[in-house]
């Protein structure tokens, strides 16, 4: 797929950007596949990203497998991998630019004082809402931890997949860490440098991602960022209703049967694969999706049940 559809003139940048915290499941793989697809269908370029900025969380050698699982599943991306872990000068450098500009406030609180201030709340994806103890200053002598930026205005966005999107920061998210106590920066700011150094102007990944978008655009206008466009693919559950992860015990990609994930893939993303297409070559495959893919195609939410489809 390298270079094959890519026109240099067009000004479509997508990519792919994987956490390297367990083997490539079957969510992993409608994600690169859907960003793949449109990115070349635009003939655009589409590029790939180690997401291993949280250097604890990532497993040894995952960047690598994945890498290689990638390229047995027929993706060819362009340019060079970036890794995350190798740029931490660039992720300060934006962390002193929040400072600069007054958007971020160091902040001493543990979790378990967050959570013993009465007025916690949760936040609309359930995690607990900081409830503000030091955004107007830290007491004498107390060490920060991490550092938050404050969650001010409403965010408005439109999803190519999802539709209109609206996030009020201090109800919905509350002030959020762009650099954690133990001394990682956080993924909602490495991301957003990154998509803007990489030049990505689209951003397709899937709908668990939806949540940090609003989060996304509040520090891009901050740092003054170009905002890329963004659809959310729907996500890939398990029996349980469970994202299909790491943490899920989602199974890695089956490299044997290639074929029939990329077609399962294909299917859970609304496109409608040839029956006969479930014993054709990677290659071939590709070829049909390339010449078939639809964005419009790509059901909002999940119609058939992810686990069912990976067992095919
Ligand atoms: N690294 C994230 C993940 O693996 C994806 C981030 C993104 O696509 O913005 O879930």
């Amino acid at each position: 797929m390298r270079g094959q559809q890519a026109l240099i003139h067009s000004p479509y940048v997508g990519r792919f950007a994987p956490t390297p915290s367990g083997p490539l499941h079957f969510g992993s793989l409608v994600a690169a596949l859907g960003s793949a697809l449109e990115a070349r269908r635009h003939g655009g370029r589409w590029l790939v990203r180690i997401e291993d900025v949280d250097v604890p969380r990532a497993m040894p050698g995952m960047d690598g497998a994945m890498l290689a699982t990638l390229e047995r599943f027929g993706f060819e991306w362009d340019g060079e991998v970036l890794w995350q872990s190798r740029r931490a000068d660039i992720y300060a450098s934006a962390l002193e630019r929040l400072k600069a500009g007054g958007h971020v406030f160091p902040c001493a609180c543990s979790r378990r004082e967050q959570a013993e201030v009465p007025d916690s709340i949760l936040a609309r994806d359930g995690s607990l809402r900081y409830p503000g103890t030091c955004r107007s200053g830290l007491p004498l002598g107390v060490r920060p931890r991490a550092w938050r930026v404050r969650a001010e205005g409403t965010i408005r966005f439109e999803d190519a997949i999802q539709g209109g999107q609206e996030e009020e920061l201090a109800r919905d998210v509350g002030d959020y860490v762009v650099f954690r106590a133990d001394g990682v920066f956080a993924y909602q700011l490495a991301v957003v440098v990154d998509d803007a150094e990489q030049g990505v102007t689209h951003v397709v990944r899937g709908a668990d991602l939806l949540g940090s978008t609003a989060r996304q655009i509040h520090l891009q206008k901050q740092l003054g960022l170009p905002v890329p466009n963004y659809a959310h693919l729907p996500v890939a559950t398990n029996a349980a209703g469970e994202k299909l992860s790491k943490q899920t015990q989602a199974r890695a990609v089956d490299e044997e049967s290639s074929s029939r994930m990329l077609v399962a893939a294909l299917d859970f993303l609304g496109q409608n694969p040839d029956a006969e297409l479930g014993g054709a070559s990677v290659r071939d495959i590709w070829a049909w999706a390339l010449g078939n893919w639809k964005m419009e195609r790509v059901p909002r939410v999940l119609q058939l049940p992810a686990a069912e489809l990976a067992r095919r």
